[in-house]
């Protein structure tokens, strides 16, 4: 991957061979006939047809082994967390504890009180907005983002802009859909306080050079939010060698419940912000003249948290784990491949989005049909893609396009799930063309 730190170009340099079978490598065969099978809604049909889902973009499937965290919390471990002494209560907190240090060791964090748990990517953006973005971006300072940022990535700090009198940048992104680097350079300024990017676009799949920006970034001495929420469910993510200042991702988004979403951000700065919200939980003591707040991360965690929300996102670190992000990467390489060719034998079809580095992401029009005639068309056939803007309309409008149909991957996808895809495809191009 460019730019993910020199530790991990090399690192995502073997994956891609790897899955271009330039590599040898000993790793046993990725088994994906066994993995759909603990994903119990793979199984289904929709209008009589197997269901062929590739809308992994705006949500993942749940494998067993999280329905039954679930499941397994509620009908068990059931309890407030950090409140009582008896043995449900002081299970139910280890069991959130536990969750807690599976997602530090997945994200490669160095300490456990960065992990702040939230409702996802959203709240989390409008945490670091609302919190430590007040307190540093003052009238006449920068932010600077992309052109190919989610809603979620943009609206916040247009808002925080708009209050303070600062300015939103915005880097350019080229044809082919990647960061224009050269503007990227150019557009930090002294006045720049933050920059905030997404480390692989939802409607694009470009994968962002991060690691490489976060030193552009840092060599200014500008912090940086990095959007994880897409790059999460397809690549390792190693955030001491990225080396961002916070970072965020979504649990629905890599196989975990909704409702649950990380906030990661360094020790010394969560240190620094004021707390988000306020409540229960994130106290040490309360009296009508003063409050002190807790420690990291309990101060930006008010109120009951989602307890079943995180050891279900737990459960599926366990899983992907156990699968090996490495192996999920090298096999949606060759399904992005795969699924790139059959677009391309389409008749009328035009991808957007065509960086050298992608996520498994296709995002296309047609010259036949509006996104959404083909969204419809494909659902009829038992297809589920996306059709719309996918919450990036600034990119909709860099590229000429009032929407695009977007065919986005998972590990458990097949390349005959690509061929009924492609069938799909043409029968729009019979049925409007
Ligand atoms: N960032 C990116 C790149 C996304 O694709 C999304 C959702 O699609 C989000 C942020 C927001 O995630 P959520 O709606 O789970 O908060």
């Amino acid at each position: 991957m460019a730019g993910a730190g020199q530790k991990g170009s090399k690192h995502m340099e073997t994956v891609l061979k790897r899955a271009a079978g330039a590599l040898p490598h000993n790793t046993p065969a990725f088994d994906v006939a066994a993995i759909r099978r603990d994903f119990p809604i793979l199984h289904t049909t929709v209008h009589g047809k197997p269901l062929v889902y590739l809308d992994n973009a705006a949500t993942s499937q749940k494998p067993q082994a999280v329905l039954d965290a679930i499941s397994r919390y509620y009908s068990e471990t059931n309890a407030n967390i950090h409140r009582g002494l008896y043995h449900l209560s002081e299970e139910a907190t280890k069991a959130y504890d536990d969750a807690r240090h599976k997602v530090m060791a997945f994200l490669n964090a160095r300490l456990k009180c960065e992990i702040v748990f939230t409702r996802g990517a959203t709240e989390s953006i409008n945490l670091v907005a609302q919190t430590y973005g007040r307190e540093h971006v003052k009238a006449g300072d920068e932010i600077l983002i992309t052109h190919m940022e989610h809603h979620s990535n943009i609206v916040p700090w247009q808002m925080l802009c708009r209050e303070k009198g600062a300015r939103l940048r915005v880097a350019p992104v080229t044809d082919t859909g990647e960061l224009d680097m050269d503007a990227f350079r150019r557009m930090i300024t002294d006045r720049t306080r933050l920059v905030a990017l997404t480390y692989v676009s939802n409607a694009l799949g470009t994968v962002n050079p991060v690691g490489e920006l976060v030193r552009i970034a840092h060599g200014n001495g500008v912090r940086v939010l990095v959007d994880g929420a897409q790059a999460v469910p397809h690549l390792p993510i190693d955030l001491l060698d990225i080396g961002c200042d916070f970072f965020v991702c979504s649990g629905h988004k890599m196989f975990g419940p909704t409702g649950i979403g990380i906030l990661y951000g360094r020790a010394e700065l969560l240190e620094d912000m004021p707390p988000y919200q306020s409540g229960g939980d994130m106290i040490l003591s309360v009296r009508f003249d003063e409050t002190t707040f807790n420690s990291l991360p309990h101060k930006f965690e008010a109120g009951t948290p989602n307890i079943a929300g995180a050891i279900g996102l737990g459960a599926a670190i366990d899983y992907v784990n156990q699968l090996g992000m490495e192996r999920i990467a090298a096999h949606e390489a060759g399904l992005l491949q795969y699924g790139t060719e059959v677009l391309r034998s389409v008749k009328g079809v035009r991808i957007i989005g065509n960086a050298a580095h992608k996520a498994s992401v296709l995002s296309f029009v047609m010259d036949a049909a509006h996104p959404h005639d083909i969204g419809q068309i494909l659902d009829e056939e038992g297809v589920a893609v996306r059709a719309g803007h996918h919450c990036a309309q600034p990119l909709m409008e860099r590229f000429d396009v009032p929407a695009t149909a977007r065919a986005s991957l998972a590990f458990y996808n097949t390349k005959e799930e690509l061929d009924v895809f492609g069938k799909a495809l043409e029968r729009v191009n019979e049925v409007f063309g």
